[in-house]
């Protein structure tokens, strides 16, 4: 397609409710430098149309249950060996605690991460569950879930690839569940690729979990990890096969757009983030796919112009702890929830706090996970100002 092709008749056909078809996708990709201030734009009035000046953000504590990681992702600092001094096998009393001290500073949720079933492969996972009395990672999720709940956090489950009845329990205390698709391509899982020794990576696995939480009407948060060895085609691919579950299930709350940074002792430590400009037009063209998605980037890892995605159609920044460290990304610290504010002020967005769950998404969730929110929520279902702030 030359720069002319598509042409502004073609962007009012989408402002006014065409669907981006993947070749269009691809074409305009393939010609950014011409396309991306149109891109920009046509994002911006999309995200005002479907999201208007609301932009939110999601008060959490990071519990790290348990580091520990059957599989092995070239680009992972967060996966520790049994020696290691950054290991976390988070017991039940330092749940406990963690879950007071998040309450404390009106923390709402509770993002618990834990590597990919590390109880497959080290036998310190099997005896840190023997001692809290489960036998897997998946039961002791469903316990942590509760005491967390218990102490008036809601607790957002990001462990990897769960069986479908591993979900369906964690559904009883989990208003919502998260797991990276990264992305679709096979490609990366083949040798001298970032995702070779990580089976549970395997995309048609990842898109079937994610289509068992469809079945079971999770709402799910996913992602794609970009920047790892990817094409702009394969990241249009994955934008497109993560629009065709929500198409078929309606369950996907949100899509990260995570910018990928080299860590030092990675084999992919020499490897480049991704360019600023080149990770914009991604972040509008997913937008322009999805025009009424909730669109997140993470702030703490664009710390110096985070900002600038609020030009390119966002709407959330993920989860912003007071408290703990990102641990995936823990050499970028999180930013100020007020400096956030501030700067969604300078443009004109009014920046709200959500549950783990975004508002559309409550009425999928129990009776008495929403009489729990409705306890602390404003008439939108967001977080109450006067409770977070
Ligand atoms: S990114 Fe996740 S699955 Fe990959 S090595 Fe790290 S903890 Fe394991």
């Amino acid at each position: 397609m030359s720069k002319l092709e598509f042409d502004f008749e073609s962007y009012s056909k989408i402002k006014d409710g065409s669907e981006l078809t993947k070749d269009v996708a691809y074409q305009l990709a393939s010609n950014f430098r011409y396309t991306s201030d149109r891109l920009f734009q046509t994002a911006v009035e999309l995200r005002n149309k479907h999201k208007g000046n609301i932009v939110s953000f999601s008060k959490k504590a990071f519990f790290n249950i348990v580091n520990l990681c059957r599989d092995t992702c070239d680009y992972c600092t967060y996966k520790a060996e049994p020696h290691d001094a950054k290991l976390s096998l988070m017991n039940k009393q330092n749940v406990k605690d963690l879950a007071r001290l998040a309450k404390k500073y009106k923390c709402t949720e509770a993002l618990f991460v834990t590597g990919e079933s590390p109880e497959q492969k080290y036998q310190e996972a099997k005896d840190w569950l023997k001692l809290n009395g489960f036998t897997s990672t998946g039961e002791y999720l469903a316990n942590c879930s509760e005491i967390v709940l218990n102490e008036g956090i809601f607790p957002h489950t990001n462990a990897g690839n769960l069986t479908k009845e591993e979900m369906k329990i964690l559904r009883e205390t989990n208003m919502s569940m998260g797991l990276m698709l990264e992305n679709s391509s096979k490609r990366l899982r083949g040798k001298g690729m970032p995702h070779h020794d990580a089976p549970s990576k395997e995309p048609a696995t990842r898109i079937s979990i994610l289509e068992n939480a469809g079945e079971l009407k999770i709402p799910m948060t996913t992602g794609i990890l970009v920047g790892i060895g990817e094409t702009i085609y394969e990241v249009i691919d994955s934008i497109y096969a993560i629009k065709d579950i929500h198409k078929k299930f309606g369950n996907i709350q949100e899509i990260i757009l995570q910018n990928f940074h080299p860590k030092k002792y990675t084999s992919m430590q020499e490897h480049k983030t991704p360019e600023m400009s080149y990770f914009k037009s991604i972040v509008a063209l997913c937008r322009i796919i999805m025009p009424d998605m909730n669109i997140q980037i993470p702030p703490n890892l664009s710390h110096k112009n985070y900002h600038e995605f609020l030009s390119v159609g966002i709407n959330d920044w993920g989860g912003i702890s007071p408290i703990t460290d990102d641990y995936v990304n823990p050499e970028f610290s999180w930013p100020q929830i007020k400096n956030v504010e501030r700067k969604c002020m300078t443009q004109n967005f009014k920046l709200k706090a959500r549950f783990p769950i975004y508002p559309e998404f409550v009425p999928a969730v129990s009776k008495e996970l929403r009489d729990r929110m409705s306890l602390i929520a404003d008439e939108e279902n967001y977080v109450r100002e006067d409770y977070w702030k």
